[in-house]
């Protein structure tokens, strides 16, 4: 009690707002580079969204070489540079390991600890800023913050005080784990300005019943494009999901942002998909060829069993206009065509994508170009760094966006520290 009541009333030379991956790095980074460190977080326990990252399992980050990388946050995008020249996934890997948490690489250069355990990332991550001699104060909602001229005063349902302070409120998806966008009020009140939130990797809506017809099927190894107002602007292989309300799934998740800009723009928006992308067009024609001629006399609907999933083939039969008890000898040449380009382009009509709260990750947040980002110092504010997700970045699914969090988090206390 004594030693919270000092915590309550002492300078601070950090002060951390937010106990996601960013800030609990940040934290431990300040406070073992010797600086007196507070980490603030409003919920009972830090790391609630990194918990459930990967779907429990913590994608920590990715073995893709740095331009890569960055490409994943957009083509051309270089914010990260120099945070990820400080600590990058060599360092992630080499931090976690020491923490006793080893990680190993899936498809894709994935990393994900080795027991599958995303909660012992946020476990080694907490007992790392303690071990560094930094406070962590849960239950603390930092709800307004000024600058005086003796540095930072914060107000939860206390009052903080810091030399320095290092905003890594997060984005506003997912708003159960704590993070509700309170940082964009916090870096507006100090003079920042937004880019407006919105969804990105988030499920999208389709037009009709065809999706809640086929929801719950996972469907591995397909291609899905995009297209907006006709034109091919995306194209992704691999998973994806069918559900009560559209699409979802991997692949579909690293086109929604060029759909949710499409949809903005009031433009058509569709996904076709392709079941069958090992085979060429023609190839798909000599295929249905020779299961239709070897199997003359089964009624079409038993043939598609050998291609589509059972769920796939009713939505078949309805969209093709085949019947389903026609033997496969009577099935024409143009009804071939039919069914091999449908089984090439399974089309879907975008009409929204669903709300921010469901979005993996935030787009929009603080604008870049008002932080440094040698240093993650704000332009704007001197004395106050962000990281992680309150900025305006956010990247494609596979670890890149947890590894933005570490890599801006590091920085920033290592500067926060120091400067
Ligand atoms: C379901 C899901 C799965 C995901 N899976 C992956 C994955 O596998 N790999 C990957 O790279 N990314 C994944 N992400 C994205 C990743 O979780 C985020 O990009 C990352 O957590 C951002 O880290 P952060 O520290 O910036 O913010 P957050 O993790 O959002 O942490 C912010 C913290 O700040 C606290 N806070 C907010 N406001 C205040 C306040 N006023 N006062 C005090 N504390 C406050 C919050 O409670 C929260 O603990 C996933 C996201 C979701 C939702």
């Amino acid at each position: 009690m004594a030693a919270r009541r000092h915590e309550e009333s002492a300078m601070f030379d950090v002060i951390v707002i937010g106990g996601g991956p960013a800030g609990l790095m940040a934290a431990a980074t300040a406070a073992g580079r010797g600086a007196s460190t507070l980490l603030l977080e409003r919920m009972d326990r830090p790391g609630r969204k990194l918990r459930i990252c990967g779907k429990g399992r913590g994608n920590i980050g990715n073995t893709a070489p740095m331009d890569d990388f960055l490409n994943h946050f957009g083509k051309g995008f270089r914010f990260l540079r120099p945070a990820f020249s400080h600590f990058f996934t060599e360092d992630s890997v080499e931090f976690f390991a020491r923490l006793g948490v080893p990680t190993k690489v899936e498809r894709g250069g994935r990393i994900f600890p080795e027991n599958d355990n995303a909660q012992d990332l946020v476990d080694a991550l907490v007992r790392n800023v303690k071990n560094q001699g930094a406070a962590i104060q849960t239950g603390r909602r930092i709800r307004k913050i000024q600058f005086t001229d003796t540095g930072f005063e914060l107000f939860s349902d206390q009052t903080h005080r810091g030399r320095h302070v290092v905003l890594a409120t997060g984005g506003a998806s997912y708003p159960a784990t704590g993070s509700t966008g309170d940082g964009y009020a916090l870096g507006t009140s100090l003079g920042h300005s937004i880019v407006s939130p919105r969804p990105a990797l988030v499920p999208l809506v389709t037009e009709g019943d065809t999706a809640t017809r086929l929801q719950g099927l996972s469907l591995k190894n397909v291609r899905a494009e995009l297209r907006v107002d006709g034109k091919k602007t995306g194209s992704e292989m691999g998973e994806m999901l069918f559900t009560h309300f559209g699409l979802s799934g991997p692949i579909i998740l690293t086109l929604s942002k060029a759909a949710v800009q499409a949809l903005e723009a009031r433009k058509k928006t569709e996904i076709l998909i392709d079941l069958k992308p090992a085979l060429d067009p023609a190839k798909l024609d000599t295929r249905l060829l020779r299961d239709l001629d070897d199997h003359g006399k089964m009624f079409v609907e038993n043939l598609l069993r050998g291609l589509l999933p059972p769920k796939l083939i009713p939505v078949c039969l309805d969209q093709t206009g085949l019947s389903g008890t026609k033997a496969a000898h009577q099935v024409s040449a143009a009804e071939r065509k039919i069914l091999r380009n449908w089984l090439k382009e399974l089309r879907f009509t975008i009409t929204a994508c669903r709300p921010l709260r469901e979005a993996i990750v935030t787009a929009g947040g603080v604008p870049l170009c008002e932080v440094n980002p040698k240093t993650m110092q704000s332009r704007v504010q001197p004395g106050l760094f962000l990281a992680g997700e309150v900025l305006d970045m956010d990247a494609d699914t596979g670890g890149f966006n947890l590894q933005a969090a570490l890599s801006s988090g590091y920085l920033a206390g290592l500067n926060a520290a120091s400067l």
